[in-house]
């Protein structure tokens, strides 16, 4: 018999969830509650095709997870909270913690809490809507899936920053890693493709945010973002990498504090910093039409995404199963991802299928994904990335673990 589970993902104003059928892994409702803490919170339901709309004051976060189970009893998704089975929360830092995802008790709880002081902005409502879920359901399982999870198998030697050691061990400065969720996905699926467990990959998560992995053996080796998900790539409105000294530097020119700077290097810059434009279509569309700055932007963030290509291509001394392209501008931009390849085609041997990456769009769903030709040293693909399908299975898992045995820590693999 199907049993209910529900998704949970909280930013710091905003709370988005699905309620899915399983083992069908059929999504019944997705909803998207936007500008909490505002009088004028709206939010939106999707289900069978139809979108309702509608505007609430949410005041809070505890409030905001009232509204969603009413609206799930309301339009009769469920008819008691009871059919609810399990909860997953997409939770962005799991520090040196969790290398898996968790079953959450008292003690993950506080470790979330812990981590609050590296993604002040992330974890406050994660941990707002873990905690109005167990106030409501104080029994259904509650299982936190970790972005950073993933990358725990990173060396040290990749994973240190040239820093005091001390600051590692005092204060865990260090490389994390996020979209660990994503990455994983990927890898296990080119664990199929290739059936093989070692697969060697070089994975493209391009989106606002975005970052690169180098996967060896099916394990990350090393990846793009830091700390916090600030450093890496150019994104959509994030500096990525840059040298720290300009913080200093423009503090004191622009009589800027470093939590005003540190908002700007989030919130200000990567595309939207250089060419006004954060979202890749509009950026394109402005180049296309000449902007110059637009333009610079774009070979700015191929050049970003090329150089990490060429890293992990050494680090993994050129043995690459595939370099796979993934999340929203990694599946479907055709131009920047024909650009990036053709930067780095000469120094690695590979080779663009101009036709499959130009059709790829179309064809995803009923072919393999591969956009390099055949003579290409090795493979080129395109993946749609599915982070909400890994939650809900590892969800779905440790609520089963939950219930055969009373309480469970960790995933059983
Ligand atoms: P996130 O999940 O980090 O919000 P997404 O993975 O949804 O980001 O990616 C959003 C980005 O993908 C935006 O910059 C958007 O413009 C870009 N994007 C979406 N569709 C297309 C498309 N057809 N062509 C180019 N870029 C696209």
């Amino acid at each position: 018999m199907s049993e209910k589970y529900l998704i949970i993902n909280a930013g710091s104003s905003s709370l988005k969830f699905s309620l899915y059928e399983v083992p069908e892994m059929k999504e019944i409702v997705n909803g998207y509650i936007e500008k909490i803490g505002n009088v004028d919170s709206f939010y939106t339901l999707k289900f069978n095709g139809k979108k309702l709309e509608k505007r609430k004051a949410i005041m809070d976060h505890t409030e905001a997870v009232r509204t969603m189970l009413e609206e799930l009893l309301d339009n009769q998704f469920i008819v008691d909270v009871s059919e609810i089975k399990g909860i997953g929360h997409r939770v962005v830092h799991g520090g040196e913690f969790y290398s898996q995802s968790v079953v959450i008790d008292e003690e993950v709880l506080n470790n979330i809490k812990d981590l609050t002081k590296l993604v002040p902005l992330h974890h406050p409502g994660e941990i707002a809507g873990i905690e109005s879920m167990k106030s409501i359901m104080p029994d259904v399982p509650q299982v936190a899936v970790f972005d950073t999870a993933f990358h725990q198998t990173m060396p040290r030697e990749n994973y240190m920053y040239a820093l005091p050691y001390s600051w590692y061990e005092e204060n865990g400065v260090r490389k994390y890693g996020f979209h660990g969720t994503s990455h994983r996905y990927i890898t296990e699926e080119m664990q199929k493709y290739f059936n093989k467990k070692d697969v060697n990959l070089i994975i493209c998560h391009i989106g606002s945010g975005a970052s690169i992995s180098c996967i060896k053996d099916g394990e990350c080796y090393d990846t793009s973002m830091g700390l916090t998900p600030l450093d890496g790539l150019i994104m959509g409105t994030r500096s990525g990498s840059i040298d720290s000294s300009i913080i200093e530097y423009i503090c004191k020119e622009r009589s800027l504090t470093v939590e005003e700077v540190t908002s700007i290097l989030n919130k200000k810059s990567g595309l939207l910093g250089i060419a006004g434009q954060n979202d890749f279509r509009d950026l394109e569309a402005l180049a296309n039409k000449g902007d110059e700055k637009a333009q610079l932007a774009i070979k700015m963030l191929r050049n970003s995404i090329a150089k990490f290509i060429a890293q992990y291509y050494v680090e993994l001394g050129g043995q690459v199963d595939a370099l796979v392209f993934t999340a929203g501008i990694g599946e479907n931009a055709i131009t920047l991802r024909s650009d990036i390849i053709k930067s780095i085609s000469s120094a690695m041997g590979i080779e663009l299928d101009a036709d499959a990456n130009n059709n790829i769009a179309r064809f995803k769903e009923i072919q393999s994904g591969v956009i390099s030709t055949l003579s290409s040293k090795f493979k080129v693909m395109v993946i749609p990335t599915n982070e909400e399908y890994m939650i809900l299975k590892d969800t779905f898992e440790l609520s089963q673990q939950v219930k055969s045995k009373g309480q469970s820590k960790v995933l059983k693999k």
